[in-house]
């Protein structure tokens, strides 16, 4: 990954992560900021620009670090769902993505303070144990060779057996690990999804195979048909994505597999189609209810109904969880 410019915010400067960070990019430049929000945060940000020539921050998160997951997304049954955002941003460049609607910059964060995040955990878990889904607001999988934030939350995991931690990813890594409380989630789309909206992302056929090593290794993986997107011809390319994923691996090896169709909330679109005049996926007709703009309901429902059919001739019903 090149970022053009580095940010680094003055206090992150002690932190021994950013000196690793920094000594794995040589010959950047440095320019040290204040707050990270004095960058990221600057009105009138021209975001797809920035998108190609991407800037990394490198800053110190106060403030609240995990938060309770979003109805939007799916809990797989868990009663203490969270999520953690330990970096903002993403080195992929999917069109649907919802960081376009939250997030004014497309410039990366990367957080340093890691203890603190582990102390927000641990002070959670008295509460009883929890599930956190670590890498919704980026890809920390993707980034971990320059972060290592994913190494950091299996740690977590190896050291709180009442945690339990979703990575989830659009890259295809080499897992050799089986923690027990790790779910490697990766998201399965079709060639026709993967080329036309998951820009810079790894081919399908490079995640199934990767997919294909973690089972192999006795590692937790989980499948994610999510999002489901209506492009024409849906049913035949999410029959062949199901028929592929099934030749290969064996899915009573799976976790459990998710089902969900394209749905953001109505502010974050609003702010997509701003940003994004020309993109199809932000500009399709949704209907919006209770705030999240989503496929109309009888379209919404055959979607799930069929690509759920599709999964359920390789494993049962209770193992595949779906967003409504
Ligand atoms: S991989 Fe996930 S977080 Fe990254 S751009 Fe795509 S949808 Fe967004």
């Amino acid at each position: 990954m090149r970022f053009t410019h580095i940010y680094v915010e003055e206090r992150a400067g002690n932190y021994p992560l950013t000196g690793e960070i920094l000594g794995k990019l040589p010959n950047v430049n440095i320019i040290y900021i204040n707050h990270y929000k004095d960058v990221f945060d600057r009105k009138r940000q021209n975001a797809v620009l920035q998108k190609e020539h991407q800037s990394l921050i490198i800053a110190v998160r106060e403030g609240s670090r995990i938060f309770r997951g979003a109805p939007v997304c799916q809990s797989f049954g868990q009663k203490n769902f969270y999520y953690a955002s330990s970096m903002m941003n993403c080195p992929f460049d999917c069109e649907y993505c919802y960081l376009k609607g939250m997030y004014p910059s497309s410039n990366m964060v990367v957080f340093v303070n890691l203890e603190d995040y582990e102390k927000d955990v641990e002070e959670k878990l008295k509460e009883g144990p929890m599930y956190v889904c670590a890498s919704y607001d980026t890809d920390l999988i993707a980034m971990n060779g320059l972060t290592g934030h994913a190494d950091f939350w299996k740690k977590m995991a190896l050291n709180h057996s009442d945690l339990l931690v979703e990575l989830r990813t659009k890259a295809a890594p080499e897992i050799k690990d089986d923690i027990s409380n790790v779910i490697y989630a990766f998201t399965m789309s079709p060639e026709e999804v993967v080329s036309g909206f998951e820009r810079n992302t790894a081919p399908i056929k490079a995640r199934i195979s990767a997919a294909s090593y973690a089972v192999r290794n006795g590692a937790k993986v989980r499948f994610c048909f999510d999002p489901v997107i209506r492009i024409p011809g849906w049913q035949d390319a999410y029959k062949r994505l199901v028929e592929e994923t099934a030749c290969l691996i064996d899915y009573s090896k799976l976790t459990d597999v998710s089902v969900g169709t394209f749905r953001i909330s109505s502010d974050y679109l609003n702010k997509m189609r701003k940003a994004y005049p020309g993109s199809e996926t932000a500009w399709y007709p949704y209907v919006i209810k209770d705030g999240v703009a989503q496929y109309e309901p009888d379209c919404d429902r055959q979607m799930q109904e069929f690509v759920t059919d599709l999964i359920a001739d390789h494993i049962g019903r209770e193992k595949i969880f779906t967003w409504n």
